[in-house]
């Protein structure tokens, strides 16, 4: 089988199993007890945290573990609506539904919200948010890297612009990691979500990087866990994983880009060849992440026709 879905999850490598597999079977302590195995377990869960915010120039103390992606998008616009219910929430058109969907539901509870469109190139232009949207805006969130067409946002702009207009600034880069730098500490961000098992690390475990200086009311109340902010007795073999991921995922970021940089461009020449039109083409875009259609094909179609070839892709 050729595997090419890895925007979708990819598989778990070899090293985080073996990082995670004495997680696993030993006796485990819940790291809230304040014996032995709590203690080491509490341990072990600290020093994956250094790993997971090395990764992407964070401090530890901004690192809060979630279930996924998904709950950590959550977590942070659930969290910013009850600590700030004044907000307007903006997103852009091309977000994962795990950001466009709860913006859009909190629409029903009374908050002001807005689509932001993209251009034809697939890229977010601040130059494109009207002055009246801009005074009014309090909290955006635009993507890092496109899980579709690969587009890379110009976030360090988004982000400046944002700052300069007092607006909230969270970016998901659940497909940037561990494919370009990520660099929370530069950026100078609010907020930013990460997630495992886009970087060869387990699924079920997530990160939401926050800078302490914006309140937030925790999604997830119980135990107090995760500073309070997530509570539920964590999942020790996964956070383990993840903090694995993204040790290898540092260092091995160039060599993996420059390689498949390669392959794409080679893979994007012969489906051009064959008469592929190749979306957002011209705009800087991730090196795994082809997205393209024939004329008069069907998608699904296409694609039940290369799984029959034992291709997998989405
Ligand atoms: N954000 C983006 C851009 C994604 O591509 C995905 C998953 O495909 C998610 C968020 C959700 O992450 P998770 O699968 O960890 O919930």
């Amino acid at each position: 089988m050729i595997y090419l879905d890895n925007n979708a999850t990819t598989a778990l490598h070899p090293e985080v199993l073996k990082a995670m597999l004495p997680f696993l079977s030993a006796q485990q302590g819940n790291p809230a007890s304040n014996h032995t195995f709590g203690r080491s377990a509490h341990t072990a869960i600290e020093e994956a945290r250094e790993k997971v915010a090395a990764s992407v120039n964070a401090h530890p103390s901004q690192v809060i573990f979630t279930s996924s992606g998904t709950e950590s998008n959550n977590t942070i616009i659930n969290g910013i609506a009850k600590a700030y219910p004044e907000s307007h929430f903006g997103f852009s058109s091309i977000e994962h539904p795990c950001i466009s969907e709860p913006i859009k539901s909190l629409a029903h509870q009374g908050f002001k919200v807005s689509e932001i469109p993209v251009d034809s190139n697939g890229i977010f232009n601040v130059s494109d948010v009207s002055d009246e949207m801009k005074q009014s805006l309090t909290f955006l969130s635009v993507m890092m890297a496109n899980n579709e067409t690969g587009v890379i946002q110009n976030i360090a702009e988004i982000a400046d612009w944002a700052r300069d207009n007092k607006i909230q600034f969270h970016t998901d880069a659940v497909q940037a990691l561990g494919k370009i730098k990520v660099d929370f500490e530069a950026l100078d961000i609010d907020a930013m979500t990460i997630s495992s098992h886009k970087i060869y690390g387990p699924q079920g475990i997530a990160a939401l990087i926050i800078n302490k200086k914006i309140d937030l009311f925790p999604y997830m109340q119980g135990g107090g866990q995760e500073k309070g902010l997530r509570s539920g007795t964590e999942n020790i073999a996964a956070i383990i994983g993840f903090g694995k991921a993204c040790e290898r995922s540092s260092q091995n970021r160039v060599i993996f880009s420059e390689k498949i940089d390669l392959l794409k461009s080679t893979l994007e020449k012969n489906l051009v060849d064959l008469g592929a039109i190749i979306f957002c083409e011209k705009s800087h875009r991730l090196s795994n992440t082809t997205f393209f259609s024939f004329k008069n094909i069907d998608g699904s179609t296409l694609l039940t026709a290369l799984d029959r070839k034992r291709i997998c892709h989405r």
